[in-house]
C-alpha cells in the first residue's frame, strides 16, 4: 500500500533506503525507507512498494544504504563534555570526597584550551558512536564557543552552585540569567549542582527562573552514602569539604525549593528510599541512570526494577570521562544489560533513545523515526538476517556505526575518517 499520508506539493527531499529501519514504537521495518524533507522525516516508508511509490510521485534524491540498519540516534541524557580532557586522570579513590578533591585539582591544572579541545573530542566520540543529542552540563562557560559548528545536537544545562554561601547566591543567579540570553535552537537547561552544594535561596531562585522560562532542570541527587550522611547528620568524609549541613534529605530540600516536577531530571538516585522513588514518580520527574559511572565506582546494583515498579520515568547518560571509560551510549546500554538480566534489550535501547528524548521535552521530535521528527539517525553496518536478532545486534557494545545523520545530512562516516565528524 502506498503511503497516502505523503503531502502533495512539498519539496522533493531525500529518500534513504536500507535493509532495516527501526520505526516509531521500536518497530523493525524490512526494506523500507525514510523520506526526508528539510531536515525532518516527511514519511516512514514501510515496504518496497511504499518506497517505489514515493520515488515515482516525489522524485526525491535516492540514497541506498544497502545492507544496513537505520536506527534513531541515541540520546545521552547526562554528560559533562567539559571534563573530557580529564580522561583516566581521576581514580575512583577511597571515597567520594577523595574523588571530588582529585577532580577539582586536575581540572584546575588543565588549561581552558585543553578543556575545550577535550570537549570537542568528547562530542566527536559521542557522534561516532551513534549519539545525536546530548544534555550536557556546562559549569565553565567554555562550551558554546568550543563546540560552535559541531553537528551534535546539544542542550546546555548551566550548572549553578553557591556552596551554601549567601555571598555567592546572587552572582550564581546572575550567571544563570546571562547564560539564558544566548539563542539556542533546542533551548537551555539549568543545573543546580546538587542538594549538598546549593543553598535553599539559590535552589528556589533557580526553580522560579526555570518555571518562567519553561526550562528543564538537572540535579545530581542521592549518588553516594557520604552525601546522604552529610545531608542528614553533617558527619562523614564530606564534612570537611562542605561545612554546616542543612540536616535534611536531599529530596526534601529540592521539593521545598519547587525543584521537583515534570521538567526535573534527577541524576543517579542510587540511595533513594522506596518512598522517595514513589515521590519522584508521582512528581513526574525523570531519573537518569549512568551505568558506566555506576560501574566505575563499583556501586551496588542499581535498583532499576524498583524504579520501574514505582512508575518513574527513566533515561540513560554517559556522565563524564572523569568517571567513565568512554562517551558511548552503546557501552552504557551493554553495561546496563550486563547488570540487569531481567531487562529486555529492546527496553534498554528505548531508554537510550525515545525515553531520553521524552525526558528532554523532545518526545516525537527526537529519539524516534516517525513523521515530523528530526531526521537524526545512526546507520549500523551489516544488519541482522532476522527481525528477532535486531535488539541483540543494536545493543552490542561494538555495534558498528557506519554513518550518522543529523537533520537529514550525513555528519559522520566511519569509512571516510573514523575519528572526525563531517562539517558543513
Ligand atoms: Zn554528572
Amino acid at each position: 500500500m502506498p503511503d497516502t499520508t505523503l503531502p502533495i506539493g512539498s519539496a522533493r527531499g531525500v529518500l534513504v533506503r536500507s535493509r532495516w529501519l527501526i520505526a516509531e514504537g521500536a518497530q523493525p521495518v524490512r526494506e523500507g525507507g525514510l523520506w526526508i524533507v528539510r531536515g525532518r522525516i516527511e514519511g516512514v516508508l514501510r515496504s518496497p512498494g511504499e518506497v517505489r511509490a514515493c520515488q515515482r510521485r516525489r522524485s526525491p534524491r535516492m540514497v541506498d544504504l544497502g545492507d544496513a540498519l537505520v536506527a534513531p540516534g541515541f540520546v545521552d541524557a547526562h554528560a559533562h563534555l567539559e571534563l573530557s580532557a580529564l580522561a583516566a586522570r581521576v581514580p575512583a579513590g577511597r571515597n567520594f570526597a577523595a574523588w571530588i578533591r582529585t577532580l577539582i585539582a586536575e581540572r584546575g591544572k588543565t588549561s581552558s584550551k585543553r578543556l575545550a579541545a577535550g570537549a570537542r573530542a568528547g562530542a566527536d566520540a559521542l557522534l561516532a558512536s551513534g549519539t545525536t543529542l546530548v544534555a550536557d552540563i556546562d559549569s565553565l562557560g567554555l562550551l558554546a564557543r568550543a563546540l560552535r559548528g559541531h553537528p551534535l545536537r546539544r542542550i546546555p544545562f548551566h550548572e549553578l552552585l553557591d556552596a551554601r554561601d549567601p555571598a555567592r547566591t546572587r552572582p550564581a543567579l546572575a550567571r544563570a540569567h546571562a547564560a539564558l540570553r544566548a539563542a539556542r535552537r533546542l533551548g537551555h537547561g539549568l543545573s543546580p549542582h546538587a542538594p549538598t552544594t546549593v543553598s535553599a535561596a539559590l535552589a528556589s531562585g533557580i526553580a522560579r527562573l526555570a518555571k518562567r522560562r519553561r526550562a528543564r532542570v538537572m540535579v545530581h541527587w542521592a549518588e553516594t552514602a557520604e552525601e546522604e550522611r552529610w545531608l542528614e547528620s553533617g558527619e562523614g568524609p564530606l564534612a570537611a569539604l562542605l561545612g554546616a549541613s542543612p540536616l535534611q534529605r536531599g529530596l526534601d530540600l529540592l521539593e521545598a525549593a519547587g525543584l521537583l516536577g515534570r521538567r526535573t531530571l534527577l541524576v543517579h538516585g542510587n540511595l533513594a528510599r522506596p518512598d522517595e522513588r514513589e515521590r519522584v514518580a508521582r512528581a513526574g520527574a525523570v531519573l537518569v541512570h549512568c551505568p558506566g559511572t555506576h560501574a566505575f565506582f563499583a556501586r551496588p546494583r542499581f535498583a532499576l526494577g524498583a524504579w520501574r515498579s514505582a512508575g518513574a520515568r527513566l533515561a540513560l547518560g554517559t556522565d563524564s570521562l572523569a568517571s567513565n571509560g568512554a562517551l558511548d551510549m552503546r557501552a552504557e546500554i551493554a553495561q546496563l544489560l550486563r547488570t540487569q538480566p531481567a531487562l529486555h534489550p529492546r527496553e534498554a535501547w528505548l531508554l537510550g533513545t525515545r525515553d531520553g528524548a521524552e525526558a528532554l521535552g523532545l518526545a516525537q521530535r527526537a529519539g524516534e523515526l516517525r513523521r515530523g521528527a528530526f531526521a537524526d539517525f545512526a546507520v549500523f553496518g551489516a544488519g541482522p538476517a532476522r527481525a528477532g536478532e535486531i535488539w541483540e545486534h543494536l545493543c552490542r557494545p561494538g555495534a558498528p556505526v557506519r554513518e550518522v545523520w543529523i537533520a537529514g545530512k550525513p555528519v559522520f562516516r566511519a569509512a571516510l575518517e573514523p575519528e572526525k565528524p563531517l562539517r558543513s
